[in-house]
């Protein structure tokens, strides 16, 4: 039988066994980075993307004193963690938002103790935050108990601007879209849409719907384990919206049970919750198949849906108090594609697609991690740093 990440988290404890965050970025959280670190290897190495996972590669190849240079398709940094500042007075997140793991994992992907790290974050309160889960038409209200947390008045992407970018942002060329990566010689050479490149070693940060639609060429093709896990591999779709209120009518979230549960999430969540603000914004954050409701639709008639679906929740106050709201498909952009690998994935092939091939390709980012842990930031930089280990070793 195929194990989940939740199973294999539950394994985990049952066992002793490390959990994800204990597991990664084990060595190096406490002491300054590498200086006196020795390699054999001086060569150059290309990283392809400048979302989390790619970042943080080139961060912790920097801390090596590796040569490096990414290569990215789109006009700028960051992703899947894209945010905009312009919609209300905080930050709004339309990929990353929450951290999903302890917040000591800031000191960790800074690895460096002469860096004074400082991230805000604010996690629920059992005691008065409410949950209002939606199911036959009706509305069951009970107790928060989320451990995720809120960044206050910033997110991943100011994160990474303050700490990891100012070290990475002068090697990053743009609009430079991978075509393909020929790795039968000594070098690998990159055709790309400006042009080719060569390094010794590769890292591919690229979102796995990018490789699972066979945008970017492998020659000689990928291991058949490889190619086989990219193939299998679920995606689910995403969707992101924002809106804003005059009044505040709802619960700190409001979930939508889906049937199975391995066909997506989806969920109203109050996206000022803990912020310096007075204003009411709503999130709405849907993956998976229940996300096709709205990326189907688009302008008047996707606003009249989300408005037409919380009225009849919360009682027609979300039309008599509706001011501006703004959308994110994930679908929709070009060199994403999809929301992320799907929560319920086995564990064994996401394993399989962080693994590296013929000590010149290898792989990092929210999927390619060692199957413990994957698709959150913290988990793209901390396989990151798997990866800039093993190019190092
Ligand atoms: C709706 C949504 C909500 C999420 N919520 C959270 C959350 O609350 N907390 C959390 O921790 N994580 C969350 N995540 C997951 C997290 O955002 C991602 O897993 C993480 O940001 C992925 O980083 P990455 O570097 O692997 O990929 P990406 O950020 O997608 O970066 C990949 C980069 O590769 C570039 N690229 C693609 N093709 C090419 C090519 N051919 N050549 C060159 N460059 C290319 C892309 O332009 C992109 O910049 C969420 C994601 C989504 C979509």
């Amino acid at each position: 039988m195929e194990m989940t990440r939740e199973e294999f988290i539950k394994m985990c404890g049952i066992m002793g066994l490390s959990l994800p965050l204990q597991a990664s970025f084990s060595t190096d959280g406490k002491s300054k980075p590498n200086n006196n670190f020795r390699t054999d290897f001086s060569g150059k190495v290309i990283i392809i993307g400048a979302g989390a996972g790619g970042l943080a590669t080139a961060y912790f190849l920097g801390q090596y004193g590796i040569d490096f240079e990414i290569l990215e398709a789109s006009e700028t940094y960051g992703g899947r963690m894209k945010t905009v500042n312009d919609f209300a007075d905080f930050p709004i997140p339309l990929g990353a938002e929450w951290l999903h793991t302890n917040p000591k994992v800031f000191k960790k992907i800074v690895n460096n103790s002469s860096v004074p790290v400082d991230v805000e974050t604010v996690g629920y309160d059992r005691t008065k935050d409410t949950v209002g889960v939606w199911e036959n038409g009706r509305l069951e209200v009970s107790k928060l108990v989320d451990s995720d947390r809120k960044f206050v008045n910033s997110g991943w992407l100011d994160f990474f601007e303050k700490y990891i970018i100012p070290s990475v942002s002068d090697k990053i060329s743009y609009k430079t879209i991978v075509r393909s990566v020929d790795y039968s010689g000594d070098q690998v050479i990159l055709n790309t849409s400006a042009g080719d490149y060569q390094a010794d070693k590769v890292v591919i940060s690229v979102p796995l719907k990018v490789l699972q639609d066979g945008d970017i060429k492998f020659q000689p093709e990928l291991p058949s384990d490889k190619s086989e896990a990219i193939t299998k591999a679920v995606i689910w779709d995403g969707f992101k919206a924002f809106m804003e209120f005059s009044e505040k009518f709802y619960h700190t979230t409001t979930s939508f049970v889906i049937n199975p549960e391995t066909e997506g999430q989806k969920l109203y969540y109050d996206a000022s919750y803990g912020q310096d603000t007075e204003k009411n914004i709503l999130g709405l954050f849907v993956v998976g198949k229940p996300a096709q409701d709205y990326i189907s639709l688009s302008g008047d008639a996707l606003r009249e849906f989300m408005l037409n679906e919380l009225d009849e929740i919360y009682d027609s106050k979300a039309s008599s108090s509706y001011l501006k709201h703004i959308v994110q498909n994930w679908n929709e952009e070009p060199f994403i594609k999809a929301a992320y690998l799907t929560d319920h994935e086995n564990w064994r092939r996401v394993r399989t697609l962080g693994k590296s091939v013929a000590d010149k390709v290898y792989f990092a980012g929210g999927p390619y991690t060692d199957g413990e842990d994957w698709v959150a930031v913290h988990a793209a930089a901390q396989s990151a740093k798997t990866a800039a280990d093993e190019i190092v070793k």
